[in-house]
């Protein structure tokens, strides 16, 4: 095992990453301190890991990440870097390494002020790693104030600071940050590849790891939780009825509020889980007792946790309703698909029953007009438009088809 074993079907990113890992690695141990990079050296301060949700961006900054950090005398692979065993590898994969700051938010937006601090610490010389290394999840939500405090720290990078920004696509990131990175785009990995993974790596057994990959086309993340997690499996169960259920208007009306009300259970599970305790954290830093009143001064503090609080629940719930959305479009493609005879291979083979009934009653222009309601429905939910409010009209628009 190196730490690019995560990375599935991305053979040529894998190469990239590994000739500026060797780089990078020849020039800790040969140059001294503050030299700047060759220009012929694969190895650079900024880059930008771009592809579909899913394709495995953050696992290949993390694996870059860990290859930069690795301590191990014996190269792997042809003197390339990313044992996978040492202890800089180790802590890098795992997210404790001191150097390496994952950077993953769970708000719509990250603003100047979280920016700032990253750029202050951006400036420091590693602590006891090679390299200081920043991984931003989700660049594609920094606000433009954001990107331009960012800016600064991509265009004069300290000499050990690499920054590795991940988004869905190249649009997705200002320009002009976007210019300054070396971009990789990683693509969708084969389903075989992704059911391989959960086969060997998750010890899941090959059919249900054959049917999680099919069903969720490629998409890693989603193929193991649909693989490992019972209630993931329910969900996408529920949400696959919908289609048979939007008969009448009563049918529509109850199926969307059904979407909404999971996507708020799954918010507030959530919120159970992660509010009190930082709450009570919080309090505690602040300087209050158990059940006491706050000390004076705290409330600014207390209200900005909460505002964050609200702020994550309503992403969760959003992201929740978007996983139901694909897999709705899914559903309609596969219609489509037996529709057109088209030798496209289906994806919700375990709905082939349903898949048949809506295929056989409808016509080709009515499954593309429904596949065209969930994009709306998306559309609408972007601009803030009232989720239930969103997902009746797209239930209603499934039924007239
Ligand atoms: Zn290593």
């Amino acid at each position: 095992m190196t730490v690019w074993d995560d990375l599935v079907g991305q053979i040529r990113v894998q190469e990239q990453l590994a000739a500026a890992a060797k780089d990078a690695d020849a020039l800790v141990t040969a140059v001294s301190d503050g030299k700047p990079l060759d220009q012929g050296s694969k190895m650079t301060h900024a880059w930008l890991f771009t592809g579909p949700p899913g394709s495995g961006r953050s696992t290949a900054a993390r694996a870059f990440a860990a290859a930069l950090q690795c301590t191990s005398p014996d190269r792997a692979l042809g003197g390339v870097p990313g044992c996978g065993f040492c202890d800089g590898c180790h802590t890098s994969l795992i997210g404790t390494h001191a150097d390496v700051q994952i950077i993953r938010t769970d708000l719509l937006s990250i603003g100047v002020k979280e920016t700032r601090d990253l750029v202050r610490r951006a400036q420091l010389s590693p602590a006891v790693g090679r390299w200081q290394v920043i991984v931003m999840e989700d660049a594609d939500r920094l606000t433009e104030g954001a990107g331009n405090v960012l800016l600064k720290a991509v265009e004069e990078p300290a000499p050990r600071t690499v920054w590795m920004l991940c988004a869905p696509s190249l649009e997705d990131v200002l320009p002009t940050i976007r210019s300054r990175c070396r971009h990789l785009t990683l693509s969708t990995p084969p389903v075989e590849a992704v059911a391989d993974v959960l086969i060997r790596r998750d010890g899941v057994d090959p059919e249900r790891a054959h049917s999680a990959a099919r069903a969720t086309q490629g998409h890693i993340g989603r193929a193991r939780r649909l693989a490992t997690d019972e209630r993931a499996r329910a969900r996408r169960a529920a949400v696959l009825k919908v289609p048979l259920r939007v008969a009448d208007v009563g049918g529509c009306l109850k199926a969307a509020q059904e979407l909404i009300d999971t996507a708020t259970d799954d918010a507030k599970q959530m919120a159970e889980e992660v509010d009190v305790k930082e709450t009570e954290d919080l309090k505690a830093a602040l300087g209050g007792v158990a059940g006491g009143r706050m000390p004076r001064g705290t409330a600014g503090a207390m209200k900005e946790l909460e505002d964050k609080q609200k702020r994550r629940k309503t992403r969760t719930q959003r992201d929740s309703l978007d996983l139901a959305l694909t897999e709705l479009t899914g559903f309609y493609r596969d219609v489509l698909a037996l529709q057109l005879g088209s030798r496209i291979a289906i994806a919700n083979v375990d709905v082939q029953d349903s898949l048949d009934r809506i295929a056989e009653s409808s016509t080709p222009a009515q499954t593309l007009r429904r596949i065209e309601s969930v994009i709306a429905c998306r559309d609408a939910m972007d601009r803030n438009v009232a989720p239930l409010l969103a997902v009746e009209a797209m239930t209603m628009a499934l039924r007239a088809g």
